[in-house]
């Protein structure tokens, strides 16, 4: 970066740290795409202008609330409640909400901030926004989370509609928590449209919602080999993770011929040299989806190794996707991936890579396309749940996995059009420029309001 562009980043981003202090993940995420906006805005002085990126980068509003609930043992209980209403530029609020023991506004802040740019690169009429509870769903019977839910909703119901708002699932919250949440929006507002995406089937949801975070990231993976002649056929991938991303993740990954070999949770991975196949998988979803139980019952089942408190990107790939979470792979770790042989990265979880690990990437100039690309097939087809719902049908399941595999493929295209540098395709970069001027131009557009 030359000099002044690199002043004005350093500016930018000072100004930004004293208006947000202490929240290094929110701090993280808009570095990541400040360091190619920037450039870009100087040679597009329009959007300097308007101050796009001073306004993207401060959310619309934020809503946080009290949820007050009765455990099963008639305790009385109080956890925090959010919305950020990040950006409404190019359609109505559109993100998950998360359930987690430590969520903060920093996380939301930061994902709120990259569902903005997702949403827009899916070319679909969805602005972005974030939420969620400080609710540690480990542990709770159905009975206390089918409570947490409601409580949650009859507060959050006034902030959100199908043309405000239209939240999903995410992190602790699955098909199960969101029809609880959308039988309670129903019973709080006595109307029955599209309000959350990631419904049952039986009212309103859509085919391959569940399955589209972890196909689409394959199918990113699967464009960015085509385009050098090669592809995930007899490729080894690590994975991360083991909840609805990570599963999907595998099971596409098997479906094209390439060979999963790892899965983790917070207490650690398993490594499977003969890969993940579909019976074993069926395992992992009875564990993880209905028993609710760890990953070394796995390695436990199939004779294989649990590494306790460990994370695979020791192991060596071909590919690796990281599925599980936020800043799961170090510079260090990076460093590890490349030395073992790793071509290419598709990242399933929302920014799992820290800073130094993305800068080991660009450096070893590998194929990596951040989460942003990667993981939009989820709320693409999320909003294409909200399309079938305004048009009161369903389509079939192959229609939408087609549909998923064209977005991700123009999602691909994109990344190229904007980050060709030479013969070396800068996805993170084409993914950050792409994003932004869908949302730049609706800003531009609508005026200063
Ligand atoms: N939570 C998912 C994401 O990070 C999906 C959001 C949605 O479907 O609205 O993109």
């Amino acid at each position: 970066m030359e000099i002044s562009a690199k002043q004005r980043l350093d500016d930018f981003m000072s100004g930004f740290g004293r208006r947000n202090p202490g929240q290094p993940e929110f701090h993280q995420s808009v570095y990541e795409v400040a360091v190619d906006i920037i450039p870009f805005i100087r040679e597009n002085p329009i959007y300097g202008d308007h101050q796009i990126l001073e306004r993207l980068t401060e959310p619309d509003q934020i809503i946080i609330f009290r949820v007050n609930w009765e455990d099963d043992h008639g305790h009385f209980r109080a956890n925090r409640g959010y919305r950020i209403q990040h950006n409404n530029a190019i359609g109505p609020y559109k993100g998950g909400l998360r359930f987690h023991r430590d969520l903060t506004l920093d996380t939301l802040k930061f994902l709120a901030f990259e569902q903005t740019l997702k949403n827009s690169l899916t070319g679909l009429p969805m602005g972005g926004a974030k939420g969620g509870a400080d609710f540690n769903p480990k542990g709770k019977s159905e009975q206390e989370v089918m409570r947490f839910c409601q409580r949650f909703m009859s507060v959050l119901w006034h902030h959100i509609g199908p043309f405000t708002d239209v939240p999903a699932g995410d992190m602790g919250v699955g098909a199960r928590e969101i029809s609880y949440m959308f039988g309670q929006y129903k019973h709080m507002t006595r109307e029955f449209t599209g309000v959350l995406t990631g419904k049952g089937l039986s009212f309103g949801g859509s085919q391959i919602r569940a399955e589209a975070t972890g196909y689409g990231c394959v199918f990113m993976m699967e464009n960015m080999l085509n385009r050098k002649g090669d592809g995930l056929k007899g490729k080894t991938a690590i994975v991360s993770g083991s909840g609805n991303v990570a599963q999907h993740t595998v099971e596409k990954i098997y479906q094209m011929g390439g060979k999963a070999v790892t899965m983790s949770d917070s207490s650690g991975f398993i490594f499977d040299p003969d890969g993940i196949d579909t019976e074993k998988l069926a395992f992992v979803k009875q564990l993880k989806n209905v028993t609710r139980g760890r990953i070394h019952e796995y390695a436990d089942k199939y004779g294989v190794e649990f590494y306790k408190d460990q994370r695979p990107w020791g192991v060596s790939c071909d590919l690796a996707f990281p599925c599980a979470t936020q800043n799961e792979i170090s510079g260090d770790d990076a460093g590890m991936l490349i030395r073992n042989g790793c071509i290419a990265v598709a990242e399933g979880a929302n920014m799992p890579t820290m800073q130094a690990g993305v800068d080991v990437y660009d450096e070893a100039k590998i194929m990596y396309a951040p989460s942003k690309a990667a993981n939009a097939g989820g709320v693409a087809v999320s909003g294409l749940e909200m399309t079938q719902n305004s048009m009161r049908l369903s389509w079939s399941e192959d229609d939408i996995e087609k549909r998923l595999y064209r977005i991700m493929k123009n999602i691909h295209d994109k990344c190229v059009k904007y980050g060709t540098e030479g013969g070396y395709i800068n996805y993170r970069k084409g993914a950050n420029i792409a994003g932004f001027v869908k949302v730049a131009d609706a800003m531009v557009a609508c005026g200063n309001i």
